[in-house]
């Protein structure tokens, strides 16, 4: 007998029919033998329509009240397939994040979790129940409840597996794996057997939606047997590991997007020491991260300074800028949200000269023009016009998936 930790994502359990669907996948990992611990996330859209009832009522609502309205949809989804469960027979119970021991930081909107306090859950599967637990959240330290981010069911997931020492975390969602780009512009993508933890954590990290980041991190760190599967068709999916077969290692594993970033350019600023370490650390103080840093050769005395941030950081960066502009001495500032960044990602790139170059060659092909480039051992990330972002997409995954036989 294992434990077998598995989340279904929101179009999984959308409507009562799907429900009852992972209701009969859950009742056949049961029934095999092993300890199940459930983890859902809201039904469907729920998310975001409680987020717009939020904006009609108060566009500048506190993020603690947000993270109690969010944390509802989830309590919707436990409960109702808990009753399909007991409806069929099985021994069940649904539990919130508190009620299941998920304690986070207290970062509401974006908490991390600290840890888990599991001996709820363990008396819960001694006595053979089922344990439903709502993704997204956990509580803080002043017993308030804390959400873990967009897409954070899957870090609840593996959290509790990471915790319980599961056997086996199995991620559902609406795809039957991870593909080397999202399937959903790149039709003819591939599906991956395989991919290692480091490859998923950038390809999460840079816009895969199909992982949250966080969740590949803990299950690197804990080394969590996580694997990507459709909980439309009962087919294999993609296993998530530290090492993979080498017949899997290719130079570039995924090509990913990212369109919730804006870029702001400082334009006019002095040319002389500690400019950059004035403009960074005065954004690093609000708590911002900055991506992408281009910054021009000095002429006339002057350089400018562009850099990408996330959307959601925006407001606060251009007000934190607008306010120091006398003590940073620029000229002017541009702003623009009609970016996205597209980009590569493989272990095998970093002893393969001539990957970022390809990759520039597909974009050229395609006339799209790059705005900015970054690199690291295992990517290289270019910023394009959001208009251009699906075809960037394509034409790169087709120069590499056609030309390197995948
Ligand atoms: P869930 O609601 O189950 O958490 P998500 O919408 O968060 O599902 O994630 C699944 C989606 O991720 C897929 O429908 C797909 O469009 C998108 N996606 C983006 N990149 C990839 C990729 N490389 N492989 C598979 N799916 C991807
Ligand atoms: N319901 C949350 C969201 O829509 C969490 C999740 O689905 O993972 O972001
Ligand atoms: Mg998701």
């Amino acid at each position: 007998m294992g434990l077998v930790v598995q989340k279904f994502g929101g179009s999984s359990v959308a409507n009562t029919e799907r429900i009852r669907n992972v209701a009969s996948i859950i009742a056949d990992t049961y029934k095999a033998g092993n300890n199940v611990v459930v983890v859902l996330s809201a039904q469907g859209d729920t998310t975001d329509d409680l987020i717009a009832k939020a904006q009609e009522i108060n566009p500048h609502a506190s993020k603690r009240e947000m993270d109690m309205l969010l944390s509802t949809g989830e309590q919707i989804s436990v409960s109702l397939c808990a009753m399909a469960l007991e409806g069929m027979g099985f021994p069940v119970v649904s539990l919130t994040g508190w009620q299941a021991g998920i304690r986070t930081n207290s970062a509401y909107g974006s908490a991390r979790i600290k840890r888990v306090v599991s001996e709820r859950i363990l008396a819960e599967l001694d006595r053979r129940s089922i344990v439903i637990v709502t993704g997204f959240q956990g509580i803080n330290k002043y017993d308030d409840i804390t959400t873990l981010g967009r897409g954070g069911s899957d870090t609840s997931a593996v959290a509790l597996a990471a915790a319980l020492h599961a056997d086996l975390c199995q991620i559902y969602t609406d795809v039957d794996g991870v593909y080397t780009a999202d399937p959903r512009i790149v039709p003819d993508a591939r599906k991956l057997e395989e991919i290692t933890y480091d490859e998923m954590l950038e390809l999460a990290s840079l816009g895969a939606q199909v992982l949250h980041n966080r969740s590949v991190e803990l299950a690197k760190q804990y080394n969590v047997n996580l694997e990507v599967v459709s909980s439309f068709t009962r087919q294999p999916g993609t296993k998530v590991k530290e090492v993979v077969k080498t017949v899997e290692k290719l130079h570039v594993s995924g090509v990913a997007k990212d369109t919730k970033i804006a870029r702001i350019a400082l334009v006019g600023l002095l040319d002389q020491p500690g400019i950059a370490y004035k403009v960074f650390s005065l954004l690093a103080k609000k708590g911002i991260n900055v991506d992408i840093i281009l910054q021009s050769i000095g002429r006339d005395e002057t350089k400018d300074i562009s850099f990408t941030i996330s959307k959601s950081d925006l407001e606060t960066a251009r007000t934190a800028l607008e306010e120091a502009q006398e003590s940073l001495g620029y000229d002017h500032m541009t702003i623009s949200d009609s970016v996205a960044k597209v980009s590569i990602v493989g272990a095998g790139m970093a002893n393969n000269p001539g990957v970022a170059a390809t990759m520039f060659e597909a974009l050229y092909n395609g006339s799209i023009n790059i705005h900015m480039i970054s690199t690291s051992e295992i990517k290289v990330s270019v910023l394009v016009d959001v208009a251009d972002a699906d075809r960037a997409v394509q034409v790169v995954h087709e120069k590499f998936f056609s030309e390197f036989g995948r």
